[in-house]
């Protein structure tokens, strides 16, 4: 038995996997190999099977080792972005002419780069609602090849059914991938409920200090990852080595962090439920959201981000991001510290006008993991 099936939780797997002590020094953490390029013992003698940075790097390979074993895949890529790796798999999986369902409240610059790039090479696509199974069912044409899921979504945070969606997805040959950056694997493990591909923008949670971006594809299929590794190397949107150690240095915490957002939020959702300036509070952790039953079905927590509508309108909601003090006006999330956005001028903007535009009275929160006393208190000066 490998050292690799003793790491059985994933808190033990963020930690270990990917990386053992350095059998030339004992270095516990992987080195950042900055080197572009790696010596030779005669022609094609490698000596670690590597050649030439962007084609492997041994800082970037222990990231997706790790990545891979914390999201129970067989295979990892690590990339420059999110969005690289959003772009890898788009390519990889769909031909001119294919079809796509995508999630009708998609994070924006997913929805940007399908709208406005992949259809000038002969990509269609149907937003829908991914809550809803019979509308995922009504919109795949024989065209379909994927299925691109979000659950929870950016910013509405509305669940989707994973393994309903992967039934439909296997019984029609088409592939699915689940953007897993809101959950994150210490939450939610998409290919263990029947995702072909697990997608994360590493910038969020995985990296969780906002000091890094990057992004990853896990999968089991081999096909499918020998088409990622091409145009990881082919197309070189690859993750650097000081960005891969950093992302690394974030993954090792990710479960302790990923308790204390949930519970956080929990305490922000039910602040907010009852605070006469909001109209809504959008978590899927309250009894009263519409995907609660199937978030506690495939969730292990509810996560960190809460979106509220207000009761004021949109100038209730600018005026919300303008005051508090604690959680800082910016885009991004899933870092240790608490932001508040506005996503219909901020992350959203280019939704404006499409069917994807999300409401002017929304505000999103990524709820941070500071006490939980300090955070309340801003928002309810900032609400006052
Ligand atoms: C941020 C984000 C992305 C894009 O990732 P980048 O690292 O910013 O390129 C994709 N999907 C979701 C859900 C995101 O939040």
């Amino acid at each position: 038995m490998t050292e690799h099936h003793r790491f059985r939780g994933l808190a033990t797997k963020a930690i270990h996997a990917g990386f053992r002590p350095d059998a030339a020094t004992g270095a516990v953490n992987a080195p950042i190999y900055a080197s572009s390029t790696f010596a030779q013992d005669g022609v094609g003698g490698l000596r670690g099977g590597y050649e030439y940075a962007r084609t492997g790097n041994p800082t970037r390979a222990a990231l997706e080792a790790s990545l891979a074993a914390v999201e129970e895949a067989e295979y990892g890529r690590a990339f420059a972005s999110g969005m690289a790796a959003t772009d890898c798999a788009l390519r990889a999986v769909l031909r001119p002419g294919d079809h796509v369902v995508i999630p009708d409240d998609a994070y924006g610059g997913t929805f940007r780069l399908i709208d406005k790039v992949f259809t000038q090479w002969g990509i269609t696509y149907t937003a829908v609602s991914l809550a809803d199974l019979d509308e995922v069912r009504a919109a795949i044409t024989p065209q379909t090849k994927l299925i691109w899921v979000e659950t929870p979504t950016n910013p509405l945070l509305s669940i989707a059914d994973i393994a309903g969606i992967a039934q439909i997805a296997s019984t029609s040959a088409i592939k699915l991938l689940v953007d897993n950056t809101f959950a994150s694997p210490a939450l939610q493990q998409p290919l263990t409920l029947g995702a072909d591909i697990v997608l994360h923008s590493t910038t969020k949670y995985i990296g969780g200090h906002s000091d890094v971006v990057g992004g990853a594809l896990l999968t089991s299929d081999e096909e499918l990852d020998t088409a990622f590794a091409f145009l990881q190397n082919g197309a070189g949107a690859v993750a650097g080595p000081f960005d891969a150690y950093l992302t690394m240095r974030g993954l090792k915490t990710l479960a302790l962090r990923m308790r204390q957002h949930s519970e956080n939020a929990t305490l922000v959702a039910d602040f907010l439920a009852n605070h006469p300036a909001i109209s809504s509070v959008l978590y899927p952790g309250l009894p009263s959201h519409p995907g609660h039953e199937v978030a506690a079905k495939q969730m292990s927590a509810f996560g960190g981000m809460v979106s509220v509508r207000m009761a004021g309108g949109p100038d209730a909601a600018r005026k919300l991001c303008a005051s508090t003090e604690i959680f800082i006006l910016a885009e991004s999330l899933g870092g240790v510290e608490s932001l508040i956005e506005h996503p219909g001028a901020m992350t959203h903007a280019s939704t404006a006008g499409s069917q994807l535009e999300v409401p002017d009275d929304l505000v999103r929160l990524s709820v941070g993991i500071e006490d939980s006393t300090d955070l309340l208190a801003d928002l309810e000066q900032a609400l006052g």
